[in-house]
């Protein structure tokens, strides 16, 4: 725990600064530092050669004195248990920001998914949901996508979990394919809440982003998509954009549907057309209206804080910022969009998963779009404003407002 990029150490910091600024009861300072249950499994697969692997999980359930928890399942090969509770205390946080009835829990299994075939996968996929099976349900704790991990993966964990419980439960998973009870609107959702909340980041700065630059550290599911919409909404102009392979830069602007189809068929977004190679070093510190990391954690640190020009960083990402940074960044007016609210449309669109798979009623993508936008323009100004008022940075703000709300929570029901 002495590593100071260890993201549960840093969750924790972060918390500890918001405890003492809300002056912050200490038994309920203590019971926000750690998660409230965990799991760590193992489990047994049969691979395609015949033999048998055991794969380590996680899953964290942080804190549920909003509601059930909630938070995804990512498949990394550098998975490890601190880095899931860090991201279950963020969920706890996020789903406070955006006034969910939720708490906030993470999943993660040490895994390549690039090394597996597809019925490895669901076999894993299927062990791990055997492993935690009698501790998830649509009341309880609702896993969702992250990291490596799909509309695809949910399908089977959501079969597994129906198998052994006997019954119908499509709200135990969230970010199924739309056959199996899925949401309109939830394939996008993450970037697309990040992207209204730089528009009213924007708006607060009083920044014209029609045609103005932008930057996108890791394209999956939330950087490609976060390429379409800020140039749809936005009118932002995508000069930069990286995978786990490298980056590209081109100042006329990079076009997505061809970008796409680029990244699907070579597998990396290098080498394209008209693009010239950079690291992902550089990409950080182009100077861009816009910056968007969204692939991992602590991309911006100490030592690259100072040369980050952009003027609005939007989290995308969980953790890609240390709290080292965060200080460096404040001083030189940089506009952090803090994770655990950038991120928040995924998990907003899960909960509208969750509701719509309740009463079995499905809206169109039109209100889930006009509902995600409330919820986030609503959330983002809770935020900016409570920055503004205490003089502190943003993930601060965001802290002071997602804690209180969980505090708060959990004073009612009398635990503290
Ligand atoms: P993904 O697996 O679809 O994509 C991750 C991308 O990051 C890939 O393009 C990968 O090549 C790239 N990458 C990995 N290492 C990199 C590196 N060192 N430099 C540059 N790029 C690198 O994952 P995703 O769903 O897009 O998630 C990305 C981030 O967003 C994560 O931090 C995740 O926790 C967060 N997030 C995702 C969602 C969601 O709904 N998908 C919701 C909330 C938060």
């Amino acid at each position: 725990m002495a590593d100071v990029r260890n993201p549960f150490v840093i969750a924790q910091k972060q918390l500890d600064e918001a405890a003492q600024l809300l002056r912050l009861d200490p038994a309920v300072h203590e019971l926000l530092r750690w998660p409230m249950r965990e799991f760590h499994v193992r489990i047994p697969v049969r691979m395609d050669d015949g033999s048998v692997r055991v794969f380590e999980g996680f899953r964290v359930q942080y804190n549920n004195a909003r509601g059930p928890t909630k938070g995804g399942i990512r498949f990394h090969p550098e998975e490890t248990f601190d880095t899931v509770r860090a991201l279950a205390a963020w969920m706890t946080w996020k789903t406070a920001v955006v006034d969910l009835p939720l708490g906030g829990g993470k999943g993660g299994v040490v895994c390549n998914p690039k090394e597996m075939s597809q019925g490895e996968l669901e076999r894993l996929s299927r062990g791990y949901i055997r492993a935690i099976a009698h501790y998830i349900g649509p009341d309880i704790d609702v896993p969702a996508p992250d990291v490596y991990t799909n509309p695809q993966v949910m399908a089977w964990m959501l079969d597994e979990y129906e198998k052994i419980v006997g019954r119908s439960a499509p709200g135990v998973i969230t970010g199924k394919p739309l056959p199996l009870g899925g949401s309109a609107g939830r394939g996008d959702a993450t970037a697309r809440g990040g992207i209204y909340a730089i528009r009213e980041a924007a708006k607060v700065l009083g920044l014209d982003l029609s045609g103005a630059t932008c930057a996108i550290q890791g394209y999956g599911n939330a950087g490609q998509f976060a390429h379409k919409l800020a140039v749809e909404i936005l009118g932002l102009k995508v000069v930069a954009v990286s995978d786990s392979k490298g980056g590209i830069y081109s100042a006329q602007g990079l076009d997505w549907s061809t970008l796409v189809k680029h990244k699907r068929e070579t597998g990396a977004v290098k080498g394209f057309p008209g693009a010239e190679d950079i690291s992902n070093e550089e990409l950080l510190e182009l100077d861009v209206t816009v910056l968007i990391p969204a692939a991992l954690e602590n991309q911006i640190t100490e030592e690259n804080a100072d040369r980050i020009k952009a003027k609005i960083l939007a989290e995308l990402a969980n953790g890609p910022t240390t709290p080292e940074a965060d200080v460096i960044l404040h001083q030189r007016g940089v506009y952090v969009i803090p994770d655990f609210l950038c991120n928040a449309g995924g998990v907003t669109v899960s909960y509208f998963e969750q509701v719509q798979n309740a009463y079995g009623y499905y809206w169109d993508e039109e209100t889930v779009h006009e509902r995600l936008d409330r919820k986030m323009t609503t959330a983002f100004h809770a935020v900016h404003e409570a920055a503004q008022k205490h003089k502190v940075h943003n993930r601060l703000g965001a802290y002071l407002v997602a804690v209180s709300r969980v505090a708060e929570a959990m004073r009612l029901r009398g635990w503290v």
